[in-house]
């Protein structure tokens, strides 16, 4: 019933005469009914613009994450076979990310699968959709860009935690890498909460860690 009314209110207000006249003055035009989750276009400044890039890609498989996006100023790139589940095509999104960082500064690729898992409370596939991660995504992409004479910066991060145990969002810190050639490596080998304590970067908040990852223009 909702998917109806809100194909339903597209068609109905797509030519409606106040948003014919809306668009005519330039203003942003009423074209859908969305119970879900309201909120109001955000003004922002773009990713390009506050950090000095030439230009910038995003790909995932979330409307959400497309759509921040977008408002940032990053290309989205669709990949065939990209669901957003454990399933989602690996191989496809690293191949994507490459060819994306080719002609791009910033390459934004995300994967939903473990999010998903950690939402179903189901340990198993979390672990596996984690190691997929590593070896599909991490790996291909590291492997390519470290032959590449220009050097590449990787960060790897998750958005937030999705602990099974809850089976939703947690507002605690995130491990994060920041990976760079010709930066000094600090002494953690290992890749997890705990581990990353020990590491070189402190708790980082709010914009830090992009000005950290790229350097505030
Ligand atoms: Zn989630």
């Amino acid at each position: 019933m909702l998917n109806k009314l809100i194909l339903r209110s597209q068609e109905l207000l797509e030519n409606h005469p106040i948003n014919i006249k809306r668009k005519r003055e330039g203003k942003d035009p009423a074209n859908s009914i969305w119970p879900w989750s309201p909120g109001y276009k955000p003004e922002m400044k773009t990713i390009t613009e506050t950090y000095g890039l030439k230009n910038g890609v995003v790909i995932s498989a979330v409307d959400l994450i497309k759509g921040i996006g977008v408002y940032a100023g990053l290309e989205s790139i669709d990949v065939e076979g990209a669901t957003g589940l454990y399933d989602t095509n690996y191989e496809g999104k690293a191949q994507a990310a490459i060819e994306a960082l080719k002609k791009n500064d910033l390459v934004y690729l995300h994967i939903e699968a473990s999010d998903e898992a950690g939402h179903e409370g189901d340990i198993d596939l979390k672990i596996k959709t984690v190691e997929y991660l590593d070896n599909l995504v991490v790996k291909t992409i590291f492997e390519e860009v470290r032959k590449w004479d220009e050097p590449v910066t990787i960060a790897i991060l998750p958005d937030h935690p999705t602990p099974c145990r809850i089976k939703t969002h947690t507002s605690e810190p995130i491990p994060f890498i920041i990976y760079n050639p010709q930066i000094e490596a600090d002494n953690v080998n290992i890749y997890d909460e705990e581990s990353v304590k020990k590491g070189y970067y402190k708790v980082l908040y709010g914009d830090e860690f992009m000005n950290t990852l790229i350097g505030k223009k």
